[in-house]
């Protein structure tokens, strides 16, 4: 089934959606969810699962992290992402392998909005190239700002690196959830701030004394952000010594007429707790979500045991030190 086939029209769309006669992209997406719950019952069985899935609260350094008992995410936090097993499996990203009830909107020419059968948080949407393409954000990072335009306000939109955390590093996507339960959304308006630079287009701060590493950059002139943050990733290169794209997760999100990008700079992707055995394995693979502040923990047993100095811990250990994060900052900003 090709792309064609697979993006769903307004006509088509038009019993699901509410009174518009002319639905904007998150009109669409609304109008989407009501088909697809109505006509893949995989979806609606997994977005039946998201309400029963469990939530423990822990304190990490002061700041709230949900720690989420989501069995379904197993296929995603255990998958195989070296090159050979990337290489053997169909692309679960390409037209021609998605479920045959699978249904999309079309997002420009270039892209597509799916709704993901292994959600972690409402309206859990997967916007993928429709060319099979690799995951890098140069030249792709002005359609992360454009989504979160177009999502709007309710919605926080995601970019996972190839090397940490996205489950398609073959195939280039962003994806998009609810914002209302993430963490760190509610910590930018509420945490002390450490200012970096203000100048007329872009703000840049971090978040004093704050459970991990990250860069919060605002403001409302696209070019201007797109040419900050195209630098930005360059020096994290330097500084990381990376070769090809440095690792990061990104978040962004869109309120009034100014748009916030979280980087979270890497050092690696998997906690080494992942791959130990015994009582100190914990099987948590973070990615953007996770670093935000609901970590996806699959297996009952690790959510039973997990606690607030683990988190700390694995957190730490996969983003970026603070020598190297201070030597970023002074260069990027
Ligand atoms: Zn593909």
């Amino acid at each position: 089934m090709s792309w064609e086939e697979r993006i769903i029209g307004v006509e088509a769309l038009r019993p699901y959606l509410s009174n518009e006669s002319d639905p904007d992209f998150r009109g669409l997406v609304e109008g989407l969810a009501r088909q697809q719950s109505a006509t893949w019952p995989m979806l609606r069985d997994a977005v039946a699962g998201l309400e029963r899935v469990e939530y423990k609260q822990l304190s990490v350094r002061g700041s709230e992290v949900l720690a989420q008992f989501n069995p379904q995410r197993i296929v995603s936090t255990a998958a195989k992402v070296d090159a050979a097993a990337i290489k053997q499996r169909p692309c679960f990203l390409c037209a021609e392998n998605l479920p045959p009830e699978e249904r999309g909107v079309a997002f420009g020419g270039d892209f597509v909005a799916l709704y993901n059968p292994f959600p972690v948080l409402p309206r859990h949407l997967v916007i993928t190239s429709r060319r099979h393409i690799p995951q890098t954000i140069e030249g792709n990072f002005g359609t992360l700002l454009d989504l979160a335009l177009n999502l709007g306000e309710e919605f926080f939109v995601l970019y996972n690196g190839a090397a940490c955390g996205a489950s398609a590093p073959d195939h280039l996507h962003f994806q998009s959830c609810e914002r209302e339960r993430l963490p760190i959304i509610h910590d930018i308006g509420s945490w002390g701030r450490r200012i970096l630079s203000n100048d007329s287009r872009i703000e840049t701060f971090t978040l004093k004394d704050y459970r991990l590493n990250a860069l919060i950059a605002r403001g409302n002139d696209r070019e201007a952000l797109i040419e900050w943050f195209d630098r930005s990733v360059r020096l994290l290169a330097e500084v990381t010594g990376a070769e090809t794209e440095p690792m990061i997760n990104l978040v962004a999100t869109r309120d009034g007429d100014l748009w916030t990008l979280i980087v979270f700079p890497r050092s690696k992707h998997r906690p080494d707790r992942y791959f130990a055995e015994g009582d100190a394995k914990l099987t948590v693979s973070p990615a953007a979500i996770d670093l935000s502040g609901v970590l996806v923990v699959p297996q009952p047993d690790h959510f039973a045991k997990i606690t607030s100095r683990d988190v700390e811990e694995i957190y730490a250990e996969v983003t970026l030190d603070g020598a190297a994060f201070g030597a970023w900052l002074r260069d990027c900003v």
